[in-house]
């Protein structure tokens, strides 16, 4: 048996990130990888087949080893074959000896008689159709189980790509009329809401609208420039964006995938750069012809219908803009937006995650609110955040200077010298508090000696260098759903297993609580089976999602039981409503038990299985629910706006979102209370936790486990080490008694808490 390459190799993302970036257009992508796959596993033949969606065949594009003058000629209906078989089922498929399969189909003239082993995986972006990655072998029984697993792990990387040339391909089409932009009339100072803490300045960038004032500089731009210099600026706009990418892999390797992929390929497009080459040619100014052909593409992709074309607007603004500035030869780095602050109505998260990834220095939304995820995944990322509830903001000029203070929530707009100097020291002074070593106890305990445990959430595995440095003794919720969120189709086992193990790892034996996927709501992914929802919080948001679709569900519980192997883990299902959900979710973590004992993986064979709290049918059910589950934790920021009806991301109602509302507090006590009956443990992991009259009514109640953003640990610490437990239960039961939420908040005026 020849010796096949580790799979690792082909596994590994960065390898097939620098393939495509090496390539020049799909077709070259597609022979590439065919090549390297095949010499990778010492197979005799590699191919890819796409799947034409208006013919419903699959269209042979790429081989490696059969006749090359069959690309494009040989087609197959679904079905047909054993690889139009792979793709109706949605499965993968090894043959030992491929003529004995019923379904083998010969064809004629591309020398693929010699080949006995056939393995056949389904690409598949979701559960959407893209192609099938085929393997031959003149040796019988060639591949084995491994293979078929390599050949997954790279189908899956290989639909992100396919998936976004070809949506690329789809949209050449009709041009819409530009904005029109009002002109800017703003105060010196706004009051907003800080949703992520910190103070930072910097110049403007608006996003969301096309900058017509930009574009219009660089085409009066006085300078002539040539063909040449556009080919120059092509080249060195796709340097730029595959080092950018690159650095991002290696400081948020989770969710770093393919992450300016969109912008390669539009830079890679024959078509895009075909198009500006003939205005030139034609006579039009270099500068003219690349906005205009930018404007076109802005257009295209956000009158598009499909919302994965629409998603990508900002992508496309942001190629626009880098590639002017590399035309015009000015610094690279002003075409990232690093030092900027970042004006938007709103950001995808995937959005949010690229300025990041440029450096941005702070980001003023218009709408949103603090529970809502975009706010999660600021706080994670540690960007200053300001909610500031104003539309003129939106026209504001680029490169106006900002001055963001998200401590006390205020927007200052070309402040004068003073008040920047004064803001200097300000960030100086936070710099050296954070530098100092935090002031937190290994173990945390109340002022008479019950024992308190102190769990981190992880949104981002750059949460946990925090979660260390401020001794959270487990994570009490990891949100697993960000590396779905911030990629173009579903990670797979392999690297759902990677980001998990490193959590598991880092955590050594401290106790690790993994959530399976929460999309839905206000966590949209663009590429998922969600129809379009008039009411997305009530909609196939979280454990929903994963019960109608099996495979992706039983994949990530697949990747978390190995990950955990040999460690505490615990798993956690979202958005329970029923005894019969936690049952079902509980059959499929089983069933994935015994697939993994059979095939001989290592797992974590007794993993605990808990749910949320999060809805009012849960709070009914949650003495059963307490019977069944192994842990149970709450998550106030869904549990709230699902017991008050108020809608956690909108801030025009933040009045009515009351975490001491009395329904709220009885519907907390009675889930405290039933778990603490039925001997399991109960935690707290939702923004609740962090408020000090909460922390003091939850010890009263009977809760001793919180999780919290790791940063708030130090003074969750200190509230807990004053409490005296008798006195909070006293406290608990005088606040059930209320039937207002003016008395609550009477009360708790009444009784001040020391921080
Ligand atoms: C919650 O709802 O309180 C919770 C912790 O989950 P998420 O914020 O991710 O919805
Ligand atoms: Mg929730």
């Amino acid at each position: 048996m020849r010796n096949k390459d580790n799979v690792d190799l082909i596994c590994d993302i960065a390898e097939l990130a620098g393939l495509f970036e090496r390539s020049s257009s799909l077709t070259d992508f597609l022979d590439t990888a065919t090549s390297i796959i095949a010499w990778h596993m010492k197979a005799a033949v590699c191919s890819i087949y796409l799947f034409d969606e208006e013919t419903q065949e699959l269209v042979l594009r790429a081989t490696q080893g059969l006749d090359a003058s069959a690309v494009g000629q040989v087609r197959l209906k679904l079905g047909e074959g054993i690889t139009g078989l792979a793709l109706r089922e949605l499965r993968p498929i090894c043959e030992g000896r491929g003529s004995g399969n019923p379904n083998f189909k010969y064809i004629p003239n591309i020398q693929e008689e010699q080949y006995e082993a056939f393995l056949a995986v389904p690409i598949l972006r979701g559960l959407d159709r893209i192609g099938v990655l085929v393997a031959q072998d003149p040796e019988p029984n060639y591949f084995d189980q491994n293979d078929v697993k390599a050949l997954r792990a790279i189908a899956g990387q290989l639909a992100t790509t396919i998936e976004n040339a070809n949506l690329l391909m789809s949209m050449h089409a009709t041009v819409a009329e530009p904005v029109q932009r009002p002109a800017p009339t703003l105060p010196r100072f706004l009051r907003g809401k800080a949703i992520s803490e910190g103070i930072s300045m910097g110049k403007a960038s608006v996003i969301g609208t096309i900058d017509e004032e930009a574009l219009r500089v660089f085409e009066e731009d006085p300078t002539p420039r040539t063909l040449d210099d556009f080919q120059r600026a092509l080249k060195e706009t796709e340097d730029q964006l595959t080092a950018l990418q690159r650095e991002l892999e290696e400081e948020l390797s989770d969710v770093a995938s393919l992450i300016f992929s969109a912008h390669l390929l539009i830079l890679k497009d024959a078509q895009f750069s075909g198009a500006v080459v003939h205005e030139i040619e034609a006579g039009v100014p270099p500068p003219k012809a690349v906005a205009s052909i930018i404007h076109k593409y802005i257009d295209l992709f956000d009158n598009s219908k499909n919302p994965r074309l629409r998603e990508k607007v900002l992508d496309v603004k942001d190629l626009g803009h880098r590639l002017l500035l590399n035309l015009m030869s000015h610094n690279a780095q002003q075409a990232d937006y690093e030092g900027r602050i970042i004006v938007a109505h709103e950001l995808l998260p995937s959005e949010l995650l690229k300025l990041a990834a440029q450096r941005a220095a702070g980001l003023v939304l218009l709408s949103g609110s603090t529970t809502a995820h975009i706010s999660i995944l600021a706080r994670s990322l540690q960007l200053p955040t300001l909610l500031v509830d104003d539309q003129e903001l939106m026209v504001l000029a680029e490169d106006r200077f900002l001055l963001i203070d998200a401590m006390q929530g205020t927007l200052f707009i070309d402040p004068d010298k003073d008040v920047r100097a004064s803001y200097v020291v300000l960030i100086e002074e936070q710099k050296r508090i954070q530098q100092r070593e935090p002031n937190v106890d290994p173990r945390t305990q109340t002022a008479d000696g019950v024992r308190v445990r102190l769990y981190a959430n992880i949104n981002l595995l750059s949460d946990l260098t925090h979660a260390l440095r401020l001794k959270a003794e487990g994570i009490g919720l990891y949100r697993s759903e960000f590396p779905f969120i911030v990629r173009d189709n579903f990670p797979s086992e392999e690297e759902q297993m990677r980001i998990y193990r490193r959590l598991v790892e880092s955590m050594q034996d401290r106790m690790i609580t993994l959530r399976t996927l929460d999309i839905g709501g206000d966590k949209s992914l663009s590429y998922a089976p969600i129809p379009q929802e008039a009411n997305p919080f009530l909609g196939l948001r979280a454990i929903r999602f994963s019960l109608r679709n099996r495979p992706i569900f039983a994949q990530q519980l697949r990747a978390m039981l190995r990950a955990g192997h040999g460690h505490n883990l615990r798993i956690m299902f979202p958005l329970i409503s029923s005894l019969d959900d936690f049952m079902h979710a509980r059959d499929v973590v089983r069933e994935c038990m015994e697939q993994l004992e059979q095939e001989g993986t290592p797992h974590n064979a007794r993993p605990e299985l808990g749910l949320m709290v999060e809805l009012p049918s849960a709070i009914e059910m949650i003495d059963e629910l307490a019977q069944e589950a192994d842990f149970i934790s709450i998550g106030t920021n869904d549990l709230i706006q699902y017991l008050l009806a108020v809608d956690r991301t909108n801030e025009q109602i933040s009045d009515l979102y009351v975490p001491y509302h009395p329904a709220v507090l009885r519907a907390l006590n009675k889930t405290i209370d039933a778990s603490v009956r039925a001997g399991i443990d109960v935690s707290v992991c939702g923004d609740a936790a962090t408020n000090p009259h909460m922390i003091v009514f939850f010890l009263g109640c009977g809760l001793r486990t919180f999780s919290v953003d790791a940063r708030h640990i130090p003074r969750i610490q200190q509230v807990i080490k004053q409490t005296h437990l008798e006195e909070a239960r006293k406290q608990a039961l005088q606040v059930l008694r209320f039937s207002r939420v003016a008395e609550i908040e009477a009360f708790f005026a009444a009784s001040p808490i020391a921080e």
